[in-house]
């Protein structure tokens, strides 16, 4: 299985990084060795000064796809989590500025962090669900799916067209305003409107 990750899908994050509005999804991928193993916590790996949080809403594919057109996209996930883009954010300016690939900043070992799934049917819209990340009990990120420029559906279009999507792929859909440093010890715990869905420590 393979995570496909989006960048740059909401203007305020967009903007604290100084980075450009894109005029197509900013897509990458992190193999499946990121996944953090359930109950375990998050190493952090010594060629990184400044690793930062990125939380964001998960979307699992149950149905094998290539070309899904927007309108048939709902067809293809019904389960919904929350999760973290562990980023390697010294390494990345550097990969960026020489226009290198980003693997190495957000594809190592424990990079991604996926929550509980929930079911899609728990929500009236994927287009409205609230979520957030609380670091040591502060609220560091939140954000509604709705503020999204490209929502789930249209991902799924833009993603297909370039990878066929498989059982048990997840879509991580980008991440909103308030992305930071992590320390030993921190505590980071994910929700989705009231539930949370994860919770690790930072060692
Ligand atoms: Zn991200």
């Amino acid at each position: 299985m393979k995570l496909i990750c989006i960048g740059r899908n909401y203007t305020d994050h967009i903007k604290e990084l100084e980075n450009e509005k894109p005029t197509d999804p900013v897509v990458f991928l992190k193999p499946d060795t990121s996944i953090l193993l359930k109950k375990q916590p998050f190493f952090i790996p010594d060629f990184s000064e400044d690793i930062h949080h990125e939380v964001e809403i998960l979307v699992k594919i149950n149905k094998v796809g290539k070309h899904i057109a927007k309108k048939f996209a709902h067809k293809y996930y019904d389960q919904i989590s929350l999760g973290i883009d562990f980023t390697a954010r010294d390494l990345q300016t550097q990969l960026k500025a020489k226009g290198l690939p980003w693997e190495k900043a957000k594809a190592f070992d424990g990079a991604a962090v996926i929550g509980e799934w929930l079911p899609k049917s728990d929500f009236k819209s994927v287009d409205d669900i609230d979520f957030s990340l609380h670091k040591n009990d502060a609220i560091v990120q939140d954000g509604n799916t709705s503020l999204m420029l490209w929502k789930i559906d249209e991902l799924i279009e833009y993603v297909s067209k370039y990878f066929t999507l498989k059982i048990g792929d997840i879509i991580f859909t980008g991440t909103p305003a308030g992305v930071g440093k992590v320390i030993a010890n921190d505590k980071l715990k994910g929700y989705i409107q009231d539930k949370q869905l994860f919770s690790i420590t930072v060692k």
